[in-house]
């Protein structure tokens, strides 16, 4: 069952691939097929196989010989890794599925957001639909018994999630006159608050300028960059609020036992 899930989440992850690619340019991901972004010619299915084809072809693309990009196998392994973990931690479970849909949109928000400082509206808008849809079909996802209590712990989390950064986006303003979030961070956490409720948005939202100023000063002190997006430390924040957040929060309302 393990080696189904990882192979399962490498599939996925080659189809994130598709959309890290497509969607900042507005184009389709469901058609056409896998073409090199070099030469558009088409790609056999046997130079398509997830994580396999980019050690086989020695990270060349078949038709050109041109550099597949690295990225290509990176979020097939990070995906792959991440639907393992997640089925080791909650089984064959809504929670599960639901966390697993949350992730893979959050790898496709981090590189896109790494590469053109933006956020798809379709992973952070059409995340939060989902995720309030699975919490109305699936209310054990945010451990609750009733479809009415999934629904406005959903909605909580997501109102909780979007207004913090956005309250934060203007008193950034306010404090250092330029702005500090932009709307698709505003986007991203609420859809996170979606998946996982008001409780684990609060401790995302704590979370995520830790893990943002340890790798912004290394980005700093590497290239002196001033530009850092925001969205992959909120989704590393989330990923980190649903495998430890019930232990962190836990520890925090009585301590060590
Ligand atoms: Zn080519």
């Amino acid at each position: 069952m393990y080696i189904v899930v990882f192979i399962f989440g490498s599939i996925v992850g080659s189809f994130l691939n598709v959309c890290i690619y497509r969607l900042p340019k507005g184009r389709s991901v469901i058609v056409p097929g896998s073409r090199c972004p070099n030469c558009t010619a088409a790609i056999h299915w046997y130079d398509n196989i997830p994580i396999l084809s980019y050690i086989f072809l020695g990270g060349r693309a078949r038709c050109c010989k041109a550099k597949i990009s690295f990225r290509y196998f990176m979020v097939e392994i990070l995906t792959a890794s991440a639907f393992f973990m997640l089925f080791s931690v909650f089984g064959l479970t809504p929670k599960f599925f639901a966390y697993a849909a949350m992730v893979s949109g959050l790898i496709v928000a981090t590189f896109v957001d790494f590469e053109i400082q933006e956020i798809p509206d379709e992973v952070s808008v059409g995340g939060l639909v989902i995720g309030l849809i699975l919490a109305i079909v699936f209310p054990s996802i945010l451990n609750e018994t009733t479809r009415l209590n999934g629904f406005l712990n959903s909605f909580l989390g997501a109102l909780t999630g979007g207004g913090m950064i956005y309250a934060m986006g203007v008193f950034g303003e306010f404090a250092f006159k330029k702005e500090a979030m932009g709307g698709g961070d505003v986007k991203l956490l609420a859809m996170i608050g979606a998946f996982i409720g008001w409780k684990l948005t609060i401790l995302t939202f704590f979370l995520a300028p830790v893990f943002g100023s340890v790798v912004g000063i290394t980005l700093k002190i590497k290239h002196g960059k001033d530009i850092i997006p925001y969205g992959p430390y909120l989704s590393l924040a989330a990923v980190c609020s649903i495998f430890f957040g019930a232990k962190i929060l836990r520890i925090l309302m009585y301590g060590f036992y």
